[in-house]
């Protein structure tokens, strides 16, 4: 049997080109290592009936008409705006830091747009230029508040100071001076209504889509025929780590099952100090809208070893993945995408749009 493509990873990524290819006629073999579809959006009901993100919260936003409109050929949706708190002293605080978080915090009492503006004003450090994840709180909101909610976080989370990191990375959280207190402020935010695996079953229930699972992609590669891969696994381990290893940041999930219907007052709670040694807890069934008596938590905790989750933004790392990116492309019949093929902090929206990009919607 000779296929059209050789597609590695059953994510977002995977998915999506496999779904759109298999729609015009290619034969797709897609490998999966793990045993399941879904990549790092996967979920399924644990032990206790529980709907759960075996991954971590997965939650789906986009201002992408286009986006939106191609998954919603696979899924329904269920409305859903997400909001975190973060523990501070105790205390909970709503973030991205609003209005709410700053009179709560410093016990003011702010009432309009312009003298939260003025507030940040008064204890924003300028930085210019902005090199790094410090600078790019700093510079809006000054050295406190970076302190406070940033600095020991970012530390959990990635090991290194922010100082270490891009921009890019603290800069995902904006910093409001109205009272929103919505975690994003696209203009979809929904839930897939069964889940993101059902979603992923629909997408590659297609005939000229056969799935193998359990299965390193180089362990088959010499028993099948196939025109062009795209790959959508880590960028090094394709070159057998021929300039060193890319570091990928992992996590680990402790799991409880708590008999009581509600654990925590917001989805997310992040923990903001350096002790507990986790970052955040969520409680699964405020993202999934799930009614039941009892409720699933995660803690979770950044590492080193394990599954690769996160590119780590820094300017080594960037330099590294420039030579892998380099040999990437000089091979023609390999397209590389995906967050780990393109060593990128993608969130899965963007992942799809590259994809309807490249394979057509
Ligand atoms: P992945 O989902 O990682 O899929 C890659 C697949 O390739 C995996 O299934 C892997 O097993 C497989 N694979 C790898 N190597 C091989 C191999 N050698 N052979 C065979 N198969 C292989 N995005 C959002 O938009 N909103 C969120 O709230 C959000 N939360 C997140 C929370 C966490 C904890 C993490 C880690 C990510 C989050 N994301 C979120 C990002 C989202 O997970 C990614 O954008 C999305 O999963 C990217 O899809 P992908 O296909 O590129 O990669
Ligand atoms: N961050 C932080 N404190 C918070 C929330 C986020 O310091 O309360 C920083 C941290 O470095 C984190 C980054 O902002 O890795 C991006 O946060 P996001 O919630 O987008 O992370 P993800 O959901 O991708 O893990």
């Amino acid at each position: 049997m000779k296929y059209d493509y050789l597609i590695v990873g059953a994510g977002f990524a995977g998915a999506v080109a496999a779904e759109r290819l298999a729609s015009r006629g290619n034969k797709i073999l897609l490998v999966e290592k793990r045993s399941h579809i879904g990549g790092n959006a996967y979920d399924e009901y644990n032990e206790h009936g529980v709907l759960i993100h075996k991954y971590g919260p997965h939650i789906f936003h986009t201002n992408s008409k286009k986006v939106f409109d191609y998954l919603s050929r696979f899924t329904e949706w269920r409305f859903y705006e997400h909001r975190v708190l973060a523990k501070l002293n105790g205390k909970l605080y709503p973030i991205p830091i609003n209005r709410t978080t700053i009179n709560k915090l410093y016990g003011k009492n702010f009432t309009t747009d312009k003298e939260i503006e003025e507030f940040y004003e008064s204890v924003r450090e300028k930085r210019h230029p902005i090199l790094n994840s410090e600078d790019i709180i700093v510079n809006q909101i000054g050295i406190d508040l970076f302190e406070k909610f940033f600095k020991f976080y970012t530390k959990k989370q990635w090991n290194l100071e922010p100082k270490e990191l891009s921009p890019a990375v603290t800069g995902r959280i904006p910093v409001r001076t109205n009272s929103d207190d919505r975690y994003f402020t696209d203009k979809f935010q929904f839930m897939p209504k069964d889940g993101y695996t059902k979603m992923f079953e629909r997408m590659l229930n297609h005939k000229n889509i056969e799935i193998i699972f359990n299965t390193d992609y180089k362990n088959i590669l010499n028993d099948i025929e196939f025109g062009k891969m795209i790959y959508t696994g880590p960028v090094d381990y394709f070159f057998d780590y021929k300039f060193g290893r890319l570091p990928y940041r992992s996590l680990k999930f402790e799991w409880e099952t708590i008999e009581q219907e509600k654990y925590q007052e917001a989805a997310v709670v992040n923990y903001v100090e350096p002790e507990p040694k986790y970052t955040r807890i969520t409680e699964y069934k405020y993202l999934t809208g799930q009614k039941k008596n009892l409720t699933t938590i995660s803690k979770e905790y950044s590492r080193q070893t394990g599954d690769p989750f996160y590119p780590i933004p820094t300017k080594e790392n960037k330099k590294l993945y420039l030579q892998y990116k380099r040999e990437a492309e000089k091979l023609k019949n390999v397209y590389f995408c995906g967050r780990l093929a393109e060593y990128k902090y993608y969130n899965m929206d963007v992942v799809v749009g590259k994809m309807l990009k490249i394979f057509g919607s």
